[in-house]
C-alpha cells in the first residue's frame, strides 16, 4: 500500500482515453457536464440522467441548488454502475478571451479535489463544454491532458471518454500512447 506522498506521484496515475458512452462506464465517479442550475440539459447531462434516474437525480441536484462555472459539486450514482456523479460547469465559449481556458482546466482539476474527498479512485470525464458550449475540441483537449497530468490526486484510474471518433483521435495523439477502446 502506497503512502499518501507516494500515490500522488504521477507515475502512479494511468490517465486513458475511451471510446464511447460516459453512462456506461464500471468506475467510481463519472463527471457530467451540468449547467449551473443543475437543472438537467441535453447531450452528456441528459444522457446521465436518463441512466441514473431522472426523478432521483433531479431531486439530489435540486438540494445542492447550483454550481458556478468552473466548480464541482457530488451526487450519488443512483442506477449508474457509477457510485458518484460529479456535477461540473464548463466555461461557455465566448471567443476564448473571457477565461475560458482558466475555467475548463479549473473543472479538470475541482473534479478531482472531489473525487479525492470521496475516495474514488478511478474517474471518467466526459468533453466538457464541447458540445453545447462550444469549445474548440482540439483546444479542450489539451487542456483536459495537460490538467489532469498536473493535478495532485489520489485518484489512480482517470479515464477520458470521448463520444465521437474524432475527439478520441485527438485524446490519443495528446497522450501519445496506446489507448482502450470500449
Ligand atoms: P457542454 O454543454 O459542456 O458543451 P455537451 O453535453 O453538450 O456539454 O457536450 C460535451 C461532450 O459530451 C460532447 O463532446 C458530446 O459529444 C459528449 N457526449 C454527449 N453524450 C455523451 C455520452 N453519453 N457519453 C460521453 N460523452 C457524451
Amino acid at each position: 500500500m502506497a503512502t499518501n506522498g507516494e500515490s500522488k506521484r504521477r507515475s502512479d496515475r494511468r490517465l486513458t482515453a475511451v471510446q464511447g458512452d460516459i453512462t456506461k462506464q464500471q468506475v467510481d465517479a463519472v463527471v457530467n457536464a451540468a449547467n449551473s442550475r443543475l437543472a438537467g440539459g441535453g447531450g452528456v447531462d441528459g444522457a446521465i440522467h436518463r441512466a441514473a434516474g431522472a426523478a432521483q437525480l433531479r431531486a439530489a441536484c435540486a438540494k445542492i441548488g447550483r454550481c458556478d462555472p468552473g466548480d464541482a459539486v457530488a451526487t450519488s450514482g443512483f442506477a449508474l454502475p457509477a457510485r458518484w456523479i460529479i456535477h461540473t460547469v464548463g466555461p461557455v465559449w465566448r471567443g476564448g478571451n473571457a477565461g475560458e481556458d482558466a475555467v475548463l482546466a479549473s473543472c479538470y482539476r475541482r473534479c478531482l479535489e472531489v473525487a479525492d474527498e470521496l475516495g474514488a479512485k478511478s474517474i471518467a470525464f466526459p468533453a466538457i463544454s464541447t458540445g453545447a458550449y462550444g469549445f474548440p475540441p482540439d483546444r479542450a483537449a489539451r487542456i483536459a491532458v495537460t490538467t489532469l497530468r498536473n493535478t495532485p490526486t489520489q485518484v489512480t484510474d482517470v479515464r477520458l471518454v470521448a463520444f465521437d471518433r474524432d475527439t478520441f483521435e485527438l485524446y490519443k495523439s495528446l497522450l501519445g500512447d496506446p489507448a482502450d477502446e470500449g
